[in-house]
């Protein structure tokens, strides 16, 4: 295509009047890489417009049918918000029918986590357990926004339906405007934006959308995307292999593991001795690491010495004995997450997080993975003790 008629191509959906510098060969070179369905990279400061190229780009090779629905995949909050918004300005622009999706985090669509400020304070995986609960009618009570939006679990209700089809003749929405709609209606503005990408050209949502094997197979469902057939954009690639290493890398105190302990017996927990023995093994180690390293340094410790050490102090049989141990342990946790909401607290549960951290850290082996203790000072200057796993190969992400 030639630079005139490559502009042209080009002002059918760009929406502003002028392009910065290189703009013009950065989308030239994106809609090749859309129209060839190969990688491509580019890498250009910040401010430069990449998000509004790509996605022209994207709309060029669409509308000439060599692209397939989008997923844009952004780092932040912040990048994916410049997504939703230069979308709108596309639509506004070139008056384009175009249906995107838009995803925060499930707490930040949640709008229970307005009406019970205890929400706001928990972790993010005790949220997302609790939903889970909620949703599968473990608790007494159920999540109305969740029973407003599907039935049994998986037909989009009258409303859901009316919500969505408002939202793709209105959209693109921003977030927080799926979020009040949603909201207005007493629908789940989470579930509602699953629904919403199953009609979705444009689909936005957090690295973790792609790296987390659970969200992506459900919104890869829900969304019905084939991998092969999807477009992918991953904005800001260069920070990709250092989140994947972070989701994937774990720390759990000595703190968390008295907690788990204190709570184990106030709700009558036979059997949490594993835990006791992880605690003084990782005191007894991170005091031992204190002679080679310095404070908040990682020192690293043998996995296989370590849990050699609990199945014989616990007396348990062999390896497949103590993750048995520590899967019983995370059902307790669960049972306890239920008591506690019963009991108007918090749904917090420190026995499911470190019976489910331990397994895990258990089944990470090496070399993907390392196993270590560091010594670590709090606040008052007292030292506790970190037991962590720490991936070094990024693409276990994507196994
Ligand atoms: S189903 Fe939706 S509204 Fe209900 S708790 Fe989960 S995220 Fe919140």
């Amino acid at each position: 295509m030639d630079k005139a008629a490559l502009e042209e191509s080009v002002k059918a959906f760009f929406p502003y009047p002028g392009f910065r510098p290189h703009q013009l060969e950065l989308i030239s070179f994106a809609y090749r890489v859309f129209k060839s369905g190969r990688i491509g990279l580019v890498s250009s400061p910040c401010g430069t417009g990449k998000s509004i190229s790509v996605l022209t780009a994207y709309l060029m090779a669409r509308s000439e049918g060599y692209a397939g629905r989008l997923l844009a995949l952004t780092r932040t909050k912040n990048q994916l918000e410049i997504y939703c918004r230069e979308i709108k300005r596309v639509k506004e622009y070139s008056g384009l029918s175009i249906t995107a999706a838009m995803f925060k985090s499930k707490r930040e669509m949640c709008p229970r986590v307005k009406l019970d400020a205890k929400l706001k304070d928990v972790s993010y995986h005790d949220f997302l357990r609790y939903c889970r609960g909620l949703k599968s009618g473990a608790y007494r009570a159920s999540c109305q926004f969740y029973e407003n939006t599907l039935l049994n679990g998986w037909k989009p209700t009258g409303r859901a339906r009316a919500v969505v089809d408002l939202i793709v003749r209105r959209g693109p929405l921003m977030p927080n405007e799926v979020y009040s709609l949603c909201e207005s209606y007493g629908l789940c503005p989470y579930e509602v934006t699953k629904l919403l990408s199953s009609r979705a050209d444009l689909i936005v949502g957090s690295y973790n959308y792609a790296l987390l094997t659970p969200i992506r197979s459900s919104i890869m469902a829900k969304a019905r995307l084939k991998p092969l057939i999807v477009d992918a954009v991953f904005d800001e690639a260069h920070s990709l292999p250092r989140y994947a290493i972070d989701i994937l890398s774990d720390e759990l105190s000595t703190r968390s593991m008295r907690m788990a302990e204190d709570e184990a017996r106030n709700y009558g927990v036979k059997g949490f001795e594993v835990l006791r023995l992880l605690a003084r093994k990782v005191v007894g180690e991170g005091r031992k690491a204190l002679s080679r390293v310095k404070l908040d340094e990682e020192a690293l410790i043998s996995r296989d010495k370590l849990t050699s050490w609990i199945i014989r102090k616990a007396k348990l049989k062999d390896l497949d004995d103590l993750l048995e141990q520590l899967s019983f342990l995370e059902d307790e946790g669960e049972r306890i997450r239920h008591v506690k909401v019963e009991e108007g607290k918090a749904p917090t549960s420190y026995l499911a997080r470190c019976a489910s951290f331990l397994a895990d850290w258990i089944r990470a082996t090496p070399p993907a993975y390392v196993h270590y203790v560091k010594a670590v000072e709090g606040v008052n200057g007292e030292t506790y003790w970190k037991l962590g796993l720490k991936c070094l190969d990024s693409s276990s992400a994507t196994s």
